[in-house]
């Protein structure tokens, strides 16, 4: 029989580019024509329910119940104008995807009659049965119930198939009882609370903002392969990873794919992911080539972070889908392919108030610098104050294959602030009044107030927390996680440090400072309080790991360490302070993560024991066999040189050894799975996972990739790393 593989690989030559765009038009003209947005909404509401919709997107204040009815019926008509013949909330329920339940707009006016109907109540709620959607025990089996309620603040949009539209409202997801059952709600939550906190700061410089909102620029990394090589490995279609595969000569060594150009197939795969997601008012912006081969990078212009953390959900759905049109399968797993580099997601985050001002953005004028460094320093002190509960956030089974790794963020949480940063804060710390510091950045002459020029330092691309000049950009989020968990956790840490230093200030004026003296004092304080965190050398180096731990920073190399702190004391005191989460609520994403782990670990380990049984051992003999058939064959040959023929069984041996050595780790992989799934506790039992089992997966994959080196490349049925990393 002809080896799949093969076929596959020889199939690869017929595909093409496709061309699916019909209507090229400028992106501009296309930009949200798939959103309910501001002009759809002039053209389709009453103008009383326009301004009150408008207020509640613009301030949060609540739609008054009595518009709800004409709102759905604009939207009703809107969506009907674009084909829809259905609706549905759309929510990001506690696994990292989204979930949408799909109604008709009928309703009967006659025994045998329907019309197209939407009420206000149904556009602000629904009630999808929540049993199936993990709740980490927030919600008894016997109260199914749960409620989406429609979020204004994310436009809803039309998702279009092609034999239909629907319309998608983002609403949030929460139980019976009124706790959260997703990752929308408590992200919404936290930007109120931020954005308080910084308003008291902005307040104390004169700043009369109302509102300060926080930015995020989610920076997306992914794989592309082709369709017909996926399908021929199980462990990629079960588990998003290759469990085996030996290492390619080529890799990524030869640095030629970071920004290369954009093999045909895939710009015309980008170019409809672009297309679809101008449409929906996504405004992606940069595309390029990634440092592994076959991998990219998608790049929106960032947006008030909720609404880029819905973005992103749906940029990725929309990723997905038009990759199958393309033949293609999107990887979106944290580590696809062992030895070459993982994939995240770039995490760019700042505050912006009313005005339209980034608030991290450093100025020429002295006196907003002052601003500028307490806001600053509040995201470093949190940093300090709160890295371990930030790590928890990214901790998943995919994430730990990348962090720590040497090309991806360590676990270790610090923040790089640059050398021009860095003069202003020693010059600061040591109430040097030096008119021109060695770098020429800072000025400490005029009033003894710092100017700060625009940093020209290099960017140091190892650091989980990078200060990027006028946001800081966290490189530690996991390709395939929703954005939603680390920007909530971000937000609610800055704003405790923001309210601490706002405390700190008040105290000193209260003690007779002026403004200038008394920030200046607690700036003095609070650079030597957050000195331990902050690295400005390389975090991939071993030394930066022992330097860590004398700093007494955290390094909680896998998740099950690090999903500890969800429930540990730091985590509930600030998350109940604020009301972000109830205790029960934190409970119950530590419950989540840690059986989404311990599950997806169980998943991988059994498919390694089923890919090592039915796979490679079978291959291997049929292989081994075939080559001692040939020895016989050579063995009777007369004049044959006897000796260099005997030499030839060491190869045979060697596969024997190789297969002896995988039925042994598969032998002990099977009784400490039995042993981890006796256990009662979900701790133990993932840490026995990540400890025990995934180091025996290892050992299985390491006798198989050294096998998959000598087998008869014409028998060997798994697509090879350089199949799937090379072609398309
Ligand atoms: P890189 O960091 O790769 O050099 P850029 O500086 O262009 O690239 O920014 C990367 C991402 O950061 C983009 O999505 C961009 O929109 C986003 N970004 C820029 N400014 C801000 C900001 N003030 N807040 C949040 N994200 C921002
Ligand atoms: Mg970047």
């Amino acid at each position: 029989m002809e080896n799949p593989r093969l076929k596959a690989v020889v199939g690869l030559a017929e595909r093409k580019a496709l061309k699916t765009i019909e209507n090229k038009g400028p992106f501009s003209e296309k930009y949200g024509v798939n959103t309910f947005n501001d002009e759809m909404m002039r053209k389709y509401l009453p103008k009383q329910a326009y301004d009150k919709l408008r207020a509640t997107i613009d301030t949060g204040e609540s739609l008054d119940p009595d518009l709800a009815d004409s709102v759905a019926h604009g939207i009703k008509e809107w969506a009907l104008s674009k084909g829809a013949t259905h609706f549905s909330h759309w929510f990001q329920p506690m696994t990292e995807l989204t979930a949408e339940k799909h109604d008709a707009f009928i309703r009967h006016i006659d025994k045998d009659k329907v019309i197209e109907r939407f009420s206000g109540r149904e556009l602000a709620q629904g009630e999808p049965d929540a049993s199936s959607f993990p709740s980490g025990g927030l919600r008894a089996t016997f109260e199914a119930r749960g409620y989406t309620i429609w979020d204004p603040g994310t436009p809803s949009f039309i998702i279009e198939s092609p034999n239909g539209t629907t319309l998608c409202i983002p609403s949030v997801f929460i139980s019976y009882s009124g706790e959260s059952l997703d990752k929308k709600a408590p992200l919404l939550r936290s930007g109120k609370i931020i954005e308080k906190a910084a308003i008291r700061v902005l307040g104390l410089f004169g700043n009369k903002s109302k509102r300060v909102k926080t930015t995020l620029g989610a920076e997306q990394e992914y794989f592309l392969i082709d369709r017909s090589l996926y399908n021929l490995r199980p462990d990629l279609v079960l588990t998003g990873r290759t469990l085996f595969g030996a290492r390619p000569p080529k890799g990524q060594q030869l640095e030629d794919h970071y920004f290369g150009s954009i093999k045909e197939r895939v710009l015309s795969y980008m170019m409809e992911v672009e297309d679809e997601l101008i449409r929906l008012g996504i405004p992606v912006k940069t595309r390029h080539n990634e440092v592994a081969p076959n991998q990219f990078e998608i790049a929106p212009i960032f947006e008030d972070s909720s609404i880029a953390s819905d973005h992103n959900q749906i940029a990725m759905e929309v990723m997905r889908k038009v990759a199958t049109k393309h033949g293609l399968v999107l990887l979106l797993h944290e580590k696809p392919f062992a030895g070459i580099n993982g994939s995240g997601k770039h995490n760019n985050w700042s505050m912006v108030d009313e005005f339209g001002n980034n608030l991290l953005e450093p100025s020429q004028t002295p006196h907003e610098n002052l601003q500028f460094l307490v806001c600053l320093l509040a995201v470093v002190r949190a940093l300090k104050r709160y890295g371990h509960i930030l790590r928890a956030s990214v901790a998943s089974a995919g994430n730990d294959h990348r962090l720590g790794a040497n090309e991806a963020p360590p676990a270790i949480m610090s923040v790089f602030l640059g050398t021009g940063i860095m003069d202003v804060l020693d010059t600061i710390e040591n109430d040097t009044s030096v008119s021109k510091s060695k770098s020429s950045v800072i000025d400490l002459g005029l009033e003894n107030l710092p100017k700060i020029a625009k940093d020209t330092t290099d960017r140091n691309r190892t650091s989980p927390f990078a200060f990027t000049g006028n946001k800081f950009e966290f490189r530690a989020v996991g390709s395939s996680a929703s954005c939603s968990t680390p920007n909530l956790v971000i937000n609610v840490m800055v704003a405790e440090s923001l309210d601490t230093l706002a405390n700190r200030i008040e105290a000193k004026m209260r003690e007779g400072s002026d403004l200038k003296k008394a920030v200046l004092s607690i700036l003095r304080e609070t650079i030597t309080e957050v000195r331990p965190v902050i690295f400005n050398g390389d975090n991939y180096s071993s030394d930066w790991h022992k330097e860590a731990d004398k700093r007494g920073l955290y390094n909680d190399r896998n998740t099950p360490a690090a999903l500890k702190h969800i429930v540990g004391k730091d985590s509930i005191d600030l998350f109940t302070k604020y009301k972000v989460f109830t205790e029960a609520e934190l409970h119950s994403r530590y419950h989540i993560h840690t059986e989404a782990y311990v599950k997806t670990v169980d998943i991988e380990a059994q498919l390694v024991r089923e890919m090592a049984l039915n796979t490679i051992i079978p291959t291997a003999i049929t292989y081994a066999g075939s080559f001692a058939d040939g020895l016989a064959k050579l063995a009777a040959l007369k004049g044959v040189n006897a000796k260099a023929l005997e030499e030839q069984t060491d190869l045979v041996n060697k596969l024997i050894v190789g297969i002896a050595g995988i039925k042994k780790e598969v032998e002990k992989l099977e009784t400490e799975l039995d042993a981890v799934r006796a256990l009662e506790n979900e701790q133990t039992k993932a840490e026995s996972l990540c400890n025990k089992v995934i180091p025996i997966m290892s050992k299985v994959r390491e006798h198989a990739d050294i096998l998959e080196l000598m087998v008869d490349d014409s028998l060997w049925p798994l697509p090879k790393y350089r199949e799937m990393l090379f072609l398309l």
